[in-house]
């Protein structure tokens, strides 16, 4: 840190990726990011933006936001895109949240909104999600505060029910709820709050295209709410980056977001992959939670979790290991196609016959 560095942030410790190890054998299976290539049509449609790249992007990526109104069945004025989830949670916590107006989450979940709430200088309400991870959302219920829930959650994998947490936000009508809904496209029909957003003006949903629409590093999000909570998010967008998707990346995103066959058909592929592998682990002694996302959160007795994470990464497996409190012999492990995955087991089963 410098000299010049503000003391107001000296504390902040910024939040940890997935690490992104330059490996030709690499098994790469520790970020969630999907494993298939971006649907077909996104390569020519991100060469054609390039003459235009002299111009400044489309400010309200207009024609990307209708795209994502139509496929989420709502209206172009209720979404709001960004530089992924990240940057939207950035605008949202800091367009509903303050020092005087903390934010409420579980302790177990997304680590950026610790993160968030530190470099904003929002309090924070931790709730103890219960010893078998699933979150009670009753403790939620009439909270009088703004609230993030990640459905399904990560790490964990779990998914809350969305009649909970419609009562959550019905409960807390003076309060923006966040539905994070990273994981949601591998959840299976009628999970999604984005419904509710008609019913409900205090809702905020929160997508992005780096998981379900295999655009990771294009960094595109999107928000469903109503049209008053995305005019006070642009408030703040127009007052630190304008034009904050730039113009290949809403290229790269109306292609993939018209691509419907595709998503379906690649989902569906992370999805039965996703069942086989937690099928597999459990049939090697594996404590296997539900999952509804497009990775399997884990815990073994066999060997302490860090250690089969150390043995994997030296064998050019990637996964993901929290050395955090209640989570410290788990194992977050990113969905592949099947062929990195038989890989997967191949140095699993090596690292547990040693
Ligand atoms: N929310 C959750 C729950 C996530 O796991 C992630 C990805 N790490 C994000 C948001 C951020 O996604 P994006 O790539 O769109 O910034």
């Amino acid at each position: 840190m410098s000299r010049f560095f503000t003391s107001t942030l000296a504390s902040l410790e910024p939040y940890t990726p997935g690490e992104q190890l330059k490996r030709p054998d690499l098994v790469k299976l520790n970020a969630n990011e999907n494993p298939y290539p971006p649907a077909p049509g996104v390569a020519a449609a991100v060469a054609g933006t390039v003459e235009g790249l002299r111009l400044y992007s489309d400010l309200t990526a207009n024609s990307l936001c209708s795209a994502i109104a139509r496929h989420c069945g709502v209206s172009e004025e209720n979404i709001l895109c960004g530089n992924g989830s990240d940057e939207n949670l950035l605008l949202a916590l800091r367009a509903f949240c303050d020092e005087n107006h903390p934010l409420a989450f579980a302790d177990i979940t997304y680590s950026f909104y610790p993160v968030l709430c530190d470099l904003l200088h929002i309090p924070m309400h931790i709730l103890p999600l219960e010893d078998d991870f699933t979150i009670d959302l009753s403790k939620y219920c009439g909270l009088d505060e703004t609230i993030v829930i990640a459905n399904p959650n990560a790490p964990t994998s779990l998914l809350a029910p969305r009649d909970a947490i419609e009562e959550v936000v019905r409960s807390n009508p003076g309060h923006v709820v966040i539905v994070d809904e990273a994981y949601i496209a591998f959840a299976g029909p009628d999970a999604s709050c984005v419904p509710l957003t008609k019913k409900y003006d205090n809702l905020l949903v929160v997508r992005t295209f780096s998981k379900s629409h295999n655009l990771a590093g294009a960094r595109l999000g999107y928000c469903v709410g109503h049209p008053d909570l995305i005019a006070d998010m642009n408030r703040v967008k127009f007052s630190y980056s304008p034009y904050n998707v730039n113009s290949m990346t809403q290229a790269a995103g109306l292609a993939s977001i018209n691509d419907e066959e595709y998503f379906r058909t690649v989902t569906a592929k992370i999805c039965k992959t996703r069942d086989e592998s937690a099928e597999k682990l459990r049939a090697r002694g594996f404590r296997v939670l539900d999952s509804a996302a497009n990775f399997l959160f884990v815990t073994s007795d066999k060997l302490a979790c860090g250690e089969i994470f150390r043995r994997l990464r030296e064998r050019g497996v990637l996964i993901r290991y929290f050395n955090a409190p209640r989570i410290d012999n788990y194992l977050r492990i990113t969905i592949g196609t099947p062929e990195q995955m038989d890989r997967f087991f191949a140095e699993l089963d090596a690292i547990l016959q040693q």
